[in-house]
């Protein structure tokens, strides 16, 4: 067994006993091709008697929990539209029962199930009238493992879901797997880790941690089999940050001298207010950025309304007074207008000429500011991604603003830094990214934050309501209207898309339409995405100049929006929303100095989740605890969407739970990847090899090429 020569573990899953053709294509699917993807299907959950909740000892409010109980009756309950769902009834040993209810999928699921057998349920447990119930459980089969619970050991469940179960593919059937897999080869599972870390960072073999984290013989050898894991998955993505790093740095850019004429007289003569503290110290580093003869790739962080715009124009002035250029990004045509008429407003009392890039604009006016782009007479254009494409070529570019960047696709920001002579790039996000996650996603990339409010701001008062205190709502409203207020209703998309569909906007209508009866003589207008780019703009600018009351909307609201007169926004389905587009929402009031309001309208049904969500948003308005929120509800997978990050998953680890382990992991990545780039030392084969395998070929994040 000693003998075995490593290459086996990259042998294909289909070749494993017990898998074979029908049971690979989803195990595939999963992420496990090999023997060596198979070890490291990590267990999801462990079972043992401290996690285990007794059926009789349920309560309300304690959120998910674990049962273990036996299928004593099971039915597929017809239900309207011919949806049926299906119910379980359950009893354990304490000799409580519950009843386990799924509505969708139904007619296949009910097949998973048979009286008699033994299963851990998980999920949160609700009490109607005097029953518990738990909708949608994760459910595991149990055979040997309630015995084994009795006993005391400690039982693995895997990830599972409907293709791999379909196939039979559950826990128990992990388990034997990897038992067969681990007793065959797992003295040729190579250490990745060189054992100058592991003694440092007291971390066990890879090989033992690999066995135990799947067949743990107690808590503590579980715990220790755990954070080596942890420890090696951060220091792989450390590596490969400080690697990257290392070889972007420092690529020459033009020379900026800080704030110039221009830039001056905007922020002492045009602008109303003064800078806060934050906005001046974060101006003073792209100044000192920008004048240091390299590219600067900067990331500013702040939180919705803290006035990034104001900074972003600072910044392109740099550049107007350097003789260069300057460009400003945004994501929806409604923002990108809006900035446009606000930079003008900024800019035209400095004599500056000022062009805005959208699509659908006439061949004939687009040609005419393509040509003033060409031949520099426009100092600064607005635009939307309009302004990236090859055709679009600047005289001298020397800076580009990309406002709220999050919503560009890493092909999109690439191609900023590749513009014209390789402008400066200044992103800008109101997505706060804790910590732990800037120093991970953002390795390649300064950040700042702009990190207070201008003063006068209050908190926005935030009430979760349900549609039985819509009056209330509409009497408030119509209060804030009375003192010469606006308000925004926003509906969210119906259906799960990336654009808004027809039924969308039907609902935004008919929602307008109810509105408009209940607040007479108030005046309603409705934007939404499927408008005409002039619509949408006369609609806003209706709104902004006060000729509407109260605007209707879809999400196309959603960022970057500033009427400071509007003190209300009704958020309708806030349930449907994920917190980050919560925030998003919600920072569209509270711009002036009024007490601002925001109501979470919401339907009695709601999962555990959305009522997390929105428990968030009425608890907190800082952006920073919102966002660790989110990522701790969603995980960082989709926090970031995979097509935003480029980073590989995390199968063990997780950002906010184990930021300590990813300190350490850092400071030794960073050292290896400092003292040895190559990873040449006899000690660093096994790294090497490891890292050669897993590191993506081109990083997808913050900067690419
Ligand atoms: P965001 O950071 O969300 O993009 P904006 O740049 O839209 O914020 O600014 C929000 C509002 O705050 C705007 O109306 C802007 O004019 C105003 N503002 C920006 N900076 C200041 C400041 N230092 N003092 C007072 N108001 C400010
Ligand atoms: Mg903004």
């Amino acid at each position: 067994m000693a003998e075995t020569d490593p290459s086996v573990l990259d042998t294909d899953i289909e070749h494993l006993p017990g898998v074979g053709e029908r049971r690979a294509e989803p195990l595939r699917k999963a992420g496990v091709k090999t023997y060596r993807d198979l070890l490291r299907y990590y267990p999801r959950r462990y079972l043992d008697r401290s996690t285990v909740t007794p059926i009789r000892d349920l309560a309300e409010g304690m959120g998910a929990v674990t049962v273990v109980g036996t299928v004593t009756a099971k039915g597929l309950v017809p239900g309207r539209g011919g949806r049926s769902r299906f119910e379980l009834r359950v009893m354990d040993e304490s000799g409580g029962t519950l009843k386990c209810v799924w509505f969708r999928g139904a007619n296949w699921i009910h097949r998973l199930y048979n009286k008699g057998d033994t299963y851990a349920f998980h999920g949160k447990a609700e009490k109607y009238g005097s029953q518990f119930s738990m909708a949608h459980p994760e459910a595991d089969k149990l055979d040997d493992a309630s015995a084994a619970l009795t006993t005391g050991r400690i039982v693995p469940l895997y990830p599972g879901g409907a293709a791999l179960e379909k196939v039979g593919l559950n826990s128990r059937v992990f388990r034997k797997l990897i038992y067969g897999l681990i007793k065959a080869h797992g003295l040729a599972i190579p250490e990745v880790l060189p054992a100058s870390v592991r003694e440092r960072y007291n971390l066990i073999p890879g090989n033992v941690a690999l066995r135990a984290v799947h067949f743990p013989r107690d808590t503590a050898e579980r715990g220790r089999a755990v954070r080596r894991l942890i420890f090696e998955e951060f220091f792989f993505l450390q590596l490969l940050l400080a690697l990257t790093k290392g070889r972007q740095e420092k690529r020459a850019g033009v020379v900026l001298d800080g704030l110039g004429g221009h830039a001056r007289r905007f922020l002492d003569e045009v602008l109303p207010f003064e800078l806060t503290g934050a906005q001046q110290r974060v101006l003073d580093v792209i100044a000192r950025d920008t004048a240091s003869g390299h590219q600067m790739n900067r990331l500013v962080q702040g939180d919705v309304g803290s006035g990034k715009t104001v900074v972003g124009v600072a910044a392109m002035l740099m550049a107007v007074d350097a003789g260069h250029q300057a460009a400003f990004m945004a994501p929806t045509e409604i923002l990108t207008e809006q900035h446009y008429a606000n930079i003008q407003r900024f800019l035209d009392p400095l004599g500056l000429t000022t062009r805005l890039l959208i699509g659908g604009q006439r061949k004939a006016l687009r040609d005419e500011i393509l040509a003033e782009i060409a031949d520099g007479t426009a100092d600064v254009v607005v635009g939307t991604h309009a302004i990236i494409e090859d055709k679009v070529a600047f005289q001298k570019l020397g800076l580009a603003v990309v406002d709220e960047q999050h919503r560009f696709g890493v092909v999109q920001r690439a191609k900023m830094f590749k513009k014209g002579q390789r402008p400066h790039v200044l992103m800008m996000t109101a997505t706060p990214i804790p910590r732990s996650l800037a120093m991970t996603v953002y390795g390649d990339l300064d950040v700042s934050a702009i990190d207070e409010l201008p003063a006068g701001r209050k908190p926005i008062d935030t009430r979760v309501y349900t549609d039985k205190r819509r009056d209330e709502m509409l009497d408030f409203v119509k209060g804030q209207l009375r003192e010469g207020r606006q308000a925004y209703v926003v509906f969210p998309l119906v259906e799960e898309s990336e654009s808004e569909t027809l039924a969308d906007v039907k609902d935004a209508e008919t929602g307008a339409a109810e509105l408009m009866e209940a607040i007479r003589p108030y005046r309603v207008d409705l934007v939404h995405g499927r408008m005409l780019a002039y619509e949408k703009e006369e609609a806003m600018d209706r709104f902004k100049a006060g000729e509407t009351d109260v605007l209707v909307a879809t999400t196309v609201i959603e960022v970057g929006v500033d009427v400071p007169n509007a003190t209300v926004m009704v958020i309708e389905h806030a349930e449907r929303f994920g917190l980050s587009q919560l925030h998003q929402l919600r920072g569209r009031v509270g711009r002036g100095a009024d007490q601002s309001y925001c109501f979470l309208m919401t339907s009695y049904k709601r999962t555990s989740e959305a009522e997390e969500r929105l428990a968030t948003m009425e608890a907190t308005t800082d952006g920073f605890e919102i966002s660790e929120a989110d990522l701790r509800l969603r995980g960082a997978g989709d926090f970031f969407g995979t097509r935003q990050s480029g980073l590989p998953d995390l199968k063990i680890a997780d950002l906010v739970r184990d930021a300590e382990i990813l300190g350490e992991a850092r400071e030794a990545a960073f050292t290896i990847a400092e003292a040895d780039p190559q990873l040449a030392a006899p000690d660093l084969a096994g790294t090497r090899e490891h890292f050669g395998r897993t590191a993506p070929k081109s990083l997808g994040f913050a900067r690419v090429g």
